[in-house]
């Protein structure tokens, strides 16, 4: 998979690109990452890549020129499977979406500040719009850098399999079950004698009815949709 990423703070990525799994990921080739300063796709000679809103009062907005210059510089290189901008009003990233994208070849992300970015980009250079959540960041490389974190961990090989992402939270329709590790007491606080007991079966039996039980308690809204989900499949 290949990610090229548009901004104009790509220094932002250093710390969380060159850390643990994405690192890992980045070594073993298995993920290439592209880091693209805005700037320099400005053709002002001061390297201008925003200016005064139309609307009175709004702030800066990033212009479009830059970000064209930039998106096509990249795809007469490669063709991509979307051209995402990070956007407070896009669609809530969750782990099927994660899912979707981590399956794709190639992807641009286009990380905006300040006010925004001119709305025509979205409208004729953008593909999808993805949100990470009902908040506002100052800017799009925070945003950016979960999305990637999220798709980089599901591509195969990325993780070895004592962290296999398929037992993580979401990915059947529940959250996880809690987890322990040595010593089997701390302090009086002990751990639940069934994971001692190297019963397979009732340890798998167990780790369900925690994740549903933590699921209805955490969230109710899923573990509906699981009981309906669970209930149309064995129809
Ligand atoms: N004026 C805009 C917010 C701009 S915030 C509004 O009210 O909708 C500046 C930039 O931060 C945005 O262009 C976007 O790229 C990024 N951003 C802010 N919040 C985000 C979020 N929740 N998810 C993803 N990107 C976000």
């Amino acid at each position: 998979m290949r990610i090229d990423i548009i901004a104009i703070f790509p220094e932002m990525f250093e710390g969380p690109f060159t850390e643990s799994i994405i690192k890992r990921a980045v070594n073993k080739g298995i993920v290439e990452i592209g880091l693209h300063n805005l700037r320099d796709y400005s053709t002002d000679k001061h390297h201008k890549v925003d200016d005064y809103s139309f609307a009175a009062g709004a702030g800066m907005v990033m212009m479009i020129e830059p970000v064209d210059n930039c998106i096509t510089h990249l795809k007469s290189q490669r063709s991509y499977d979307e051209v995402i901008y990070m956007s407070p009003d896009g669609e809530i990233l969750n782990q099927p979406l994660c899912n979707q994208l981590s399956m794709k070849e190639n992807l641009i992300i286009l990380c905006g500040h300040y006010k925004g970015i001119d709305e025509r980009i979205r409208e004729h250079l953008i593909t999808k719009e993805i949100s990470i959540g009902d908040y506002v960041l100052s800017g799009g490389e925070l945003g950016a850098a979960v999305l990637v974190d999220s798709l980089v961990r599901l591509i195969p090989g990325a993780l070895g399999d004592e962290t296999s992402a398929l037992s993580d939270s979401f990915q059947d329709g529940l959250v996880s079950p809690p987890v322990y590790t040595r010593p089997r007491e701390y302090k009086g606080w002990s751990v639940p004698d069934i994971l001692l007991s190297g019963n397979d079966m009732k340890i798998n039996e167990w780790k369900l009815e925690q994740a549903l039980l933590r699921t209805q308690e955490r969230r109710p809204e899923m573990y509906e949709k699981f009981k309906a989900d669970s209930k149309n499949s064995s129809l």
